[in-house]
Order: structure tokens, then C-alpha cells, then sequence
């Protein structure tokens, strides 16, 4: 598989959409594994990996969406 960005080899693959990045393309970004609440139930953990392959072109969102009903 070849970098979405410039069509070489690509060397890691994106966590969140899964496009593939060469290193000099790959960014990082924290990827939540699963968010739960704390023992006092006023705020919400979450369990986060660290600098985690992203490519840079999707958009991972910092909260769930509400997704809306459909008719
Ligand atoms: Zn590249
Ligand atoms: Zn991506």
C-alpha cells in the first residue's frame, strides 16, 4: 500500500480511518480507547492511547456525535 499523500511506500496506517501514511506524511494524535465515568460520577475518564498514527486528512471528532433520528 502507498502513502495517501505522495504514492510511496507507505509505512504506517492511519488508527482512526484507516488511510495509509509514509513516515515523513504520518502525524499523531491521542485516540481515546473508551471513555467512563469516575468513582464520583461528575466527570467523565477516558482511556487514552498516545501518539497514535493519523494521516492528517480525516477528522477524528473530540466528543461523540449525536446522531440524529431518521424518519
Ligand atoms: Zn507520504
Ligand atoms: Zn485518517
Amino acid at each position: 500500500m502507498n502513502c495517501w499523500h505522495c504514492d510511496q511506500p507507505a509505512q504506517a496506517v492511519c488508527r482512526f480511518c484507516g488511510r495509509a501514511v509514509c513516515k515523513s506524511h504520518a502525524q499523531t494524535m491521542n485516540y481515546i480507547v473508551s471513555v467512563y465515568p469516575s468513582e464520583s460520577k461528575k466527570v467523565l475518564k477516558s482511556l487514552v492511547v498516545a501518539d497514535t498514527v493519523y494521516c492528517g486528512v480525516c477528522k477524528p471528532q473530540p466528543e461523540p456525535l449525536e446522531t440524529p433520528y431518521l424518519d
